[in-house]
């Protein structure tokens, strides 16, 4: 299983739109896999986005 530290350093990303307070606004289901995703962390929604990908290990 790939660890999510594998795939660097986090890469931070900002929303659209202003910030949220609402600590779930960050999370989303992915459709592919199923995991939760952390759309702060640009890491994760890549690996994501990759077709065929296997759920990462959430090691960082
Ligand atoms: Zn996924």
């Amino acid at each position: 299983m790939t660890k999510l530290s594998d795939l660097g350093p986090p890469i931070e990303g900002r929303r659209h739109g202003g910030e949220t307070s609402k600590e779930d606004d960050h999370f989303y289901a992915c459709p592919a896999c199923g995991q939760t995703v952390d759309k702060r962390d640009l890491r994760q929604v890549i690996w994501h986005e990759r077709p065929g990908h296997k759920q990462l290990e959430m090691d960082a």
